[in-house]
């Protein structure tokens, strides 16, 4: 294990992700989820993202939750962006790191946003000229990166080919959805292989889904190849959009709990994450996928 990375970086996308994809939640609960999660260590939080309340309800308040949260000096605050309207939203209200989304697969794009995959690039290429002339980075998604709901397996070689259009537009990083929990390590493999041979210097992010139970067996195949920069969602907020009552997002504590063991630091204090887990449990009121806030640490003792 002598070649993995010193330390990862992570990104807590459960404020935004997770939430987006679970009932309406109030404003204020928001803010404390965020606010506590500033106080575990974690370096990046996704904190919300700049849609039409029409389109994510869930999403409706970003504004005040943008503007009430406590920022912490050592964490950075993203927001995801849908189009050019929502990156001038987000950079309105000074943010200075924003995501946008694109589908490596076109009938998973035409689904959610009404467009082709190249119509949606184009998009993209606008939205971060915008970023960039406003002195913000601009992240770019490619979901369904390892399997789309309506086409199946989506072929290696038009994920790197949607992720190279990004990156020939100037997107300051790429990052890999597993939107549907279809990756397995051999497939994490592959893609990241085949992205690193084409772009060896563009920074990438992994983004993992627990679905079928292979979220952390993806991140040790990833960290096996080097990459050191993860998503990963408090309690594993979130489910699955297209599989009911399925797991989505990787718990956040559960990535902590494997690679500090491991001797890959996060900076994440593991008993902090917990708590906010359990919080988060709370505030959503259904019980989270995770299976490291059931069982807490592998260290915990139980008096005998
Ligand atoms: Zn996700």
């Amino acid at each position: 294990m002598s070649d993995l990375p010193e330390r990862i970086s992570v990104r807590e996308v459960g404020p935004r992700d997770g939430l987006q994809n679970e009932d309406p939640v109030p404003t204020e609960a928001k803010i404390e989820l965020i606010d506590r999660l500033s106080a575990t260590g974690v370096q990046r939080i996704e904190a919300v993202s700049f849609v039409r309340p029409e389109a994510i309800p869930q999403m409706a308040d970003a504004d005040e939750v943008w503007r009430g949260i406590e920022r912490a000096p050592s964490v950075r605050y993203s927001a995801l962006v849908p189009n050019l309207r929502g990156a001038r939203r987000a950079l309105d209200r000074g943010v200075t790191e924003i995501e946008a989304v694109v589908s490596a697969s076109d009938t998973h794009n035409r689904k959610n946003v009404n467009r082709s995959t190249g119509e949606s690039l184009d998009d993209i290429a606008v939205v971060i000229d915008e970023a960039h002339q406003r002195g913000a980075t601009c992240q770019v998604i490619v979901s369904t990166a390892w399997g789309c709901p309506y086409e199946g397996d989506v072929p290696v070689e038009r994920v790197v080919r949607t992720a190279g259009r990004a990156v020939a537009d100037g997107a300051d990083c790429i990052s890999f959805g597993d939107t549907t929990g279809m990756a397995t390590p051999r497939r994490v493999r592959d893609l990241v292989g085949a992205f690193r041979s084409a772009h060896p210097d563009v920074a990438l992010n992994l983004h993992f889904h627990n679905t079928r139970g292979t979220g952390l067996a993806n991140v040790l195949a990833a960290l096996e190849l080097g990459v050191w920069d993860f998503d990963a969602s408090v309690g594993g907020l979130g489910g699955c959009p297209y599989a009911p009552g399925a797991t989505g997002n990787i718990a956040t504590e559960e990535l902590v709990h494997m690679v500090e063991d491991m001797g890959v630091a996060t900076g994440i204090d593991l008993a902090a994450m917990i708590d906010a887990a359990a919080d988060a449990e709370r505030i959503i009121g259904r019980r989270l996928p995770s299976q490291v806030l059931r069982a807490g640490p592998r260290t915990r003792i139980i008096q005998a």
